[in-house]
């Protein structure tokens, strides 16, 4: 408990919620962080290892998240303890029984997130219905099958044309991942003119100068094949895919996979982060003084959580892809903005873009953070 309240400062958290309830072997937290903008949204992420103080620190994030994606919400998050694989039966009984024990606490919304997933947000609705990230039979709109977030970061990308020597017309593009954001991103780019000729996957990468066929390679990727069975192009391994030469570098996998140790193997333009924290600080740095953009991780990648606000809202697919095109167009414009006249990173830029939104609205407030 000491450890939370070392973390607590002028912003939060304004709740920390234990829940036990040993008849069903039910541990969890919650943190609601901040409200000031709204009702706080966040994941319940369920996993053996998790922690109370983990959970503050995501709560933090969804804080600022949700203020620079621009949403009316707070950011809160929740974690269960326990093996996400365990039988279903169990789990739904933990899901369902967390969120009985949290019916009250209206400033927090569950939605998905590591070890839950839409099914176990279906459980959430039929027991007390504050909650997103639905199966789409329940009203939910599936922001993986229809590339909410790869359509923004195509947006971040439209507008960094205007704070960097780039044309997204013959643009070379380099995708490291190519999951549901990497996929899309590189789709929706490709529709406007892109070119890609480097992509990766969790076994290796393809590479081509010429170019490769998207629609080969999704259609390939969902027969369940790797991205390295794709002809024609040169197989390379998976570290290989940060020497590509590019216009646009595009990290959609794994956090951390640019260090102070491999940051100067990039040769680039242009960095659109679509994977959560792929660029360490020092490296992103790097990337300020060699005058490569790098457009940060929770700017780029808003379109899931734009998303998910949405679906909150009752609203479907069309509102959902005509905010997040809105809200990251603008939000990108003032991050880069502010970056450019202040000389300073893109993300702090964007961060104090966000704390500047939270305390705004905390402004507003008798009581400062609810
Ligand atoms: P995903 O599981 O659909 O795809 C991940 C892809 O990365 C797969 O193709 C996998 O083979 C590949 N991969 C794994 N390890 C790799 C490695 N070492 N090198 C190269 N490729 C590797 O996941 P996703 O939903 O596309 O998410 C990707 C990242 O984006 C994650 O960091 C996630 O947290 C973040 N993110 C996702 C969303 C979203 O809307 N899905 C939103 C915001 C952030």
């Amino acid at each position: 408990m000491n450890d939370i309240f070392k973390l607590a400062d002028d912003l939060g958290p304004l709740k920390v919620i234990h829940v036990h309830e040993p008849g069903i072997g039910l541990k969890g937290a919650l943190v609601v962080d901040n409200v000031a903008r709204g009702p706080s949204v966040g994941g319940v992420r369920m996993a053996a290892d998790v922690s109370t103080e983990e959970c503050a620190r995501l709560a933090r994030a969804m804080t600022f998240k949700n203020a620079a994606a621009d949403l009316q919400h707070g950011g809160g998050k929740a974690v269960l303890w326990g093996d996400p694989k365990m039988p279903k039966q169990q789990k739904e009984t933990l899901i369902r029984g967390f969120c009985c024990a949290l019916r009250e606490v209206e400033q927090y919304i569950f939605a998905p997130d590591m070890g839950t997933d839409e099914e176990c947000m279906g459980w959430v609705k039929d027991e007390i219905g504050r909650v997103v990230g639905l199966p789409r039979e329940l009203g939910g709109i599936p922001l993986d099958e229809i590339g909410a977030t790869g359509f923004g970061l195509s947006h971040a990308v439209d507008v960094a044309q205007d704070f960097c020597d780039l044309k997204i017309e013959g643009a070379r593009i380099v995708v490291q991942g190519f999951g549901a954001v990497g996929k899309h991103a590189t789709k929706f780019l490709c529709e406007a003119g892109a070119i890609p000729v480097a992509i990766s996957d969790s076994t290796g990468t393809i590479h081509n100068p010429d170019g490769l066929d998207v629609d080969a390679l999704i259609a390939s990727k969902s027969a369940g094949k790797s991205v390295t069975e794709y002809v024609p192009g040169e197989k390379l391994d998976g570290d290989a895919i940060i020497d590509i030469e590019c216009d646009i570098w595009i990290p959609a996998a794994r956090p951390d996979v640019i260090h102070e140790g491999n940051v100067n193997r990039l040769n680039t333009k242009l960095i659109v982060q679509g994977a959560n924290i792929p660029i360490t600080y020092a490296a992103e740095k790097a990337l300020h003084q060699k005058g490569i953009l790098n457009i940060p991780d929770f700017i780029a990648n808003a379109g899931g959580v734009i998303c998910a606000a949405t679906e909150y809202q009752g609203a479907g697919e069309v509102a959902a892809f005509t905010a997040i095109e809105e809200k990251l167009r603008r939000n990108t414009r003032e991050v880069l903005q502010t970056a450019l006249q202040d000389q300073i990173l893109p993300r702090d830029a964007a961060l104090a873009m966000a704390r500047r939104r939270v305390e705004q609205a905390m402004s507003y407030r008798r009581w400062h953070i609810f």
